[in-house]
């Protein structure tokens, strides 16, 4: 949703600024129908955002750990290699899918993006949590880290599509 999209004031159907026909009931609006939408925070956009991002998370962390390997040939874990694909990984995903969360997805907001990229980065830091049973200093830093790299991500995208604006 962009800041200058109006609402059919016939319809309430979402309409792009430029144009003066509803797409949806084919009304003609006249500038003072041209009503600002205000929308709330959507929830189908939140899932969305939160589902991109895991996916984005488990192949980038993936890919690296077929670049690198984890394993030595004696099928011993080579730790900075296992640093790498567990840490790097997973933030060029949230990276990534935050850029082009915002900036392919037309209607969706920043907060939702950003709530959806927090949410997931959460449930990763609890699934941490469970397995190794403790909370380490270093794992809160991580999530942190991966919270900025989620806020710079979608601001990056969102400028980008102000700036490369489609449709
Ligand atoms: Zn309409």
């Amino acid at each position: 949703m962009n800041k200058e999209d109006i609402k059919c004031s016939h319809c309430g159907n979402i309409i792009p600024p430029d144009s003066n026909f509803c797409n949806k009931c084919g009304k003609e609006l006249l500038p003072q129908e041209r009503i600002p939408e205000k929308l709330g925070f959507s929830y189908k956009y939140f899932i969305i955002s939160s589902l991109i991002v895991f996916l984005a998370m488990i192949i980038t962390s993936f890919v690296a750990a077929i670049l690198l390997g984890i394993y030595d040939s004696n099928m011993d874990i080579i730790p900075e290699n296992f640093i790498i694909v567990s840490s790097v990984g997973p933030a060029a995903g949230i990276l990534i899918s935050t850029i082009a969360i915002t900036f392919f997805i037309k209607y969706i907001k920043i907060k939702e993006a950003l709530y959806g990229a927090f949410f997931t980065i959460f449930l990763l830091k609890c699934g941490d949590f469970i397995i190794i049973n403790y909370i380490t200093f270093e794992s809160i830093l991580v999530a942190l880290l991966y919270c900025l790299i989620a806020i710079f991500g979608v601001y990056a995208g969102n400028f980008f599509k102000k700036q490369f604006r489609f449709g």
